[in-house]
């Protein structure tokens, strides 16, 4: 094939892309937070609609939702319900 070279990860693992297919992307990567209807300084938390000063929002890399401290899992860096996803991935990855 002429042209276009996909960049090929081969330390990718299958379980990882199992896992990408489970994930339901809300947002593009780099598209903001949803703003505060009511303070307008303010961004709402994706998973918990709750708003937060845009500086407490985090994106996450799978599904593309901002999320809070209170919704943010520091071990996987995702927010909480793609952590949930990894973990059940993780756990019947053993093969
Ligand atoms: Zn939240
Ligand atoms: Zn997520």
């Amino acid at each position: 094939m002429p042209g276009r070279e996909a960049p090929k990860s081969n330390d990718a693992p299958d379980r990882f892309r199992e896992l990408k297919k489970e994930i339901v992307v809300m947002r593009k990567q780099g598209e903001p937070p949803v703003k505060d209807p009511h303070t307008f300084a303010q961004y709402m938390c994706d998973l918990c609609s709750t708003p937060h000063p845009v500086s407490e929002l985090r994106q996450c890399v799978l599904c593309g939702r901002w999320a809070c401290e209170a919704c943010w899992k520091d071990e996987y860096y995702t927010c909480k319900s793609c952590a949930g996803l990894i973990k059940i991935h993780s756990m019947k990855g053993r093969e």
